[in-house]
């Protein structure tokens, strides 16, 4: 198992579509992992952040949380984008914290990093910055 369904897995009222999503006729209890369409250099971010909003749902009343869900996580211009059904405005400051992070956290590895344009915008330490051709500061 890879650390996005391990997620999927430990924090399955984040991760997964609540059953009323499910197609008529389908099992109740199968449900689907969301897609986390980043690399792996944002794990640790990630995990940070289903944790602290794990802790933050015990603030939050079960038929609310029913309707608290991840939606889709991705990058865009190099930094993180992680959307939610709807959540608390606890959760939501957590969320713009963590996307925030991101912009100093190489995508590839997690080494310290900084935004950078090669066509594309994208978070990378310099080594991977090099590696992908993208600019970077020449020693
Ligand atoms: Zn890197």
């Amino acid at each position: 198992m890879n650390w996005k369904e391990l997620l999927a897995t430990k924090y399955p009222w984040l991760f997964n579509s609540p059953p009323w999503r499910l197609k008529e006729g389908e099992d109740e209890n199968k449900r689907y992992p969301v897609c986390i369409d980043v690399d792996d250099g944002w794990k640790s971010l990630i995990e940070d952040l289903a944790r602290g909003l794990d802790d933050l749902s015990l603030k939050v009343s079960p038929e609310d949380l029913n309707m608290m869900y991840v939606v889709q996580i991705k990058e865009k211009f190099g930094g993180l984008r992680f959307y939610m059904s709807s959540c608390t405005e606890e959760m939501y400051d957590l969320i713009a914290q963590a996307e925030n992070d991101s912009y100093s956290i190489c995508e590839k590895c997690g080494k310290s990093g900084k935004n950078r344009t090669g066509g594309w915008y994208k978070t990378l330490c310099d080594e991977h910055a090099r590696e992908l051709g993208y600019e970077y500061d020449e020693d």
